[in-house]
């Protein structure tokens, strides 16, 4: 029995922009005595279906933009004599469907961490279970990731996660309801051993995966405190405290790193932990803005964000302590009317934010939105190609709606047009050349040109066209803009690199966990 694991995609790049961490932690997660498993990231190549004999495990992990390709692999990995086993965060909500659509012969919910031997041990026996229980899984049991395994030149980007978990319930966002409300930290030790893994292998570049890089706020502290509950001030203030021990040690990693993570805005009433961010080499983060409006922000139960003058200001903020923003934006909300596209990014604009994403509205599975949205189509919604729209996952992208929700004020393609309108305000290039001044020599940016674009390709055009042909010359600009990025991104690897201040080995360097080599 040989172990497959897949990240399906319909689009491949040639190149990734960030490792599909997923793909590398089930690995560590895969007893040795299966051997090594054989991973196919299907963003760089598709997966070949002649390397599967009868009997190999197929472990594919899927969110739900990759359903679709997902199932179809699984079909036919199945019809090959595949054991198949489906995993993330799709497949926890919707077990069942993975089964009867996706040809399953067992689903893991939740975390795969330490599930997954057990879920091998089934397979060699013949007898997978239709579902097993990941759960959520303590952070003092996440696995260091098998970095040995990762293909050469491949990626610009590595992963690797510090914390899972949020404590905020956006109603667009899924993240709360299956990681969990409460932050699952971990130590610094494993953290700073995975990156001086990469850095090793001559990655420089770390996005940390984490759900929100800033789990305790000020005012949490403050409101336990008013509270007079001294058993959570001390929880919340001991949290606050790892994150700071974590980022001292980030501190001593080598001066050529970047490191990137995700983070609420809040973080901007504390620049004492931007500024340790900085020295951390954590020099970006995605922000999600979300809305440049009050009601906006309130539809979203996201009113901790600020709006209009105080937004730009907390977010340049960022900014002035040396952490760059990349501001997520979402159309198409109820509250939204023509005039919210200018203003959104004339915001932009203002706030100096360095990157942004724009994207449309959508009912995700697992959220509130979700949940409503299902809810009022009842038994009546819309079916195409004979699937309920409330399974639009199921369909082929072609076929999916591109705004799920009716506005009050616009048409669906009124919302997607003016979408891909301030994707070309955005990212026009004096707009890039002008934000290009955040770095100094003129070769780092040219560098920022070219990766803008890149960005904006692989983000913005395949995502929102709904013109087949702008897709596919999309798609060829990313692939070709994709190659000379990677160069820029790469570095020379530093095998001799030493583990700065180790406390506690958690793990031998080489990639193998302490449970490596012992039965997991
Ligand atoms: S959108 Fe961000 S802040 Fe909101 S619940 Fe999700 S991870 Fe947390």
């Amino acid at each position: 029995m040989r172990v497959h694991l897949i990240n399906p995609s319909d689009v491949a790049f040639g190149i990734g922009v960030i490792t599909p961490r997923w793909l590398y932690v089930i690995a560590a997660a895969t007893p040795a005595k299966y051997g090594d498993p054989i991973i196919t990231d299907e963003t760089l190549e598709q997966f070949d279906p002649e390397t599967i004999r009868p009997g190999d495990v197929a472990g594919i992990g899927i969110h739900t933009a990759n359903v679709y390709r997902g199932f179809q692999l699984g079909r036919l990995l199945r019809e090959r004599g595949a054991i198949v086993i489906y995993g993330g965060i799709h497949p926890s909500l919707y077990p069942d469907e993975a089964r009867e659509i996706g040809k399953a012969h067992g689903v893991v919910k939740g975390d795969g961490d330490v599930v997954w031997g057990e879920v091998l041990a089934d397979c060699v026996a013949g007898q997978p279970k239709a579902v097993y229980d990941g759960g959520r899984v303590d952070a003092s049991r996440f696995l260091p990731a098998r970095w040995d395994l990762l293909p050469k030149k491949a990626y610009m980007w590595a992963s690797v996660q510090t914390v899972r978990g949020c404590p905020k319930h956006c109603s667009f966002c899924s993240v709360w309801r299956t990681d969990g409300q409460v932050a699952r930290q971990r130590e610094a030790d494993p953290v700073v051993q995975e990156i001086v893994q990469l850095r090793r292998l001559g990655y420089r570049f770390i996005a940390l995966a984490d759900d929100n890089f800033y789990p305790v706020t000020l005012r949490d502290i403050e409101l336990a405190r008013k509270q007079k509950n001294k058993e959570r001030e001390d929880y919340l203030i001991g949290l606050r405290r790892e994150r700071f021990e974590m980022m001292e040690r980030l501190a001593e990693l080598p001066k050529d790193m970047v490191l990137f993570t995700q983070i609420t805005m809040e973080a901007a009433e504390d620049p004492g932990f931007l500024r340790a961010m900085n020295k951390a080499h954590i020099r970006g983060a995605l922000v999600g803005v979300e809305s440049v409006t009050p009601e906006g922000l309130k539809s979203v139960y996201k009113e901790f964000n600020a709006s209009g003058d105080a937004l730009a200001a907390r977010l340049r903020v960022f900014r002035e302590n040396g952490v760059h923003v990349l501001g997520s934006f979402i159309f198409g909300l109820a509250t939204d009317d023509p005039s919210t596209f200018d203003a959104t990014v004339a915001l932009a604009k203002q706030a100096d934010v360095t990157f942004a994403q724009f994207v449309m509205m959508t009912p995700f599975p697992g959220t509130v939105d979700f949940d409503h949205w299902e809810k009022s189509l009842g038994e009546g919604a819309e079916r195409i190609l004979d699937v309920p729209v409330t399974r639009y996952w199921l369909l082929p992208g072609h076929a999916r709606p591109k705004l799920y929700m009716p506005h009050p004020k616009m048409t669906a393609e009124e919302i997607r047009m003016r979408t891909q309108a301030v994707w070309d305000e955005f990212y026009s290039f004096p707009e890039i050349w002008r934000r290009s001044r955040c770095v100094k020599a003129l070769k780092s940016r040219l560098v920022f040109m070219l990766i803008s674009k890149l960005y904006r390709q692989m983000y913005a055009n395949t995502g929102i066209a709904t013109d087949s042909a702008r897709r596919q010359t999309s798609n060829r600009w990313a692939r070709w803009l994709a190659k000379p990025c990677r160069l820029f991104f790469q570095a020379k690897p530093m095998p001799d690199l030493a583990v700065p201040g180790i406390t506690r080995p958690a793990f031998d360097i080489v990639g193998n966990s302490p449970m490596r080599g012992v039965e997991r």
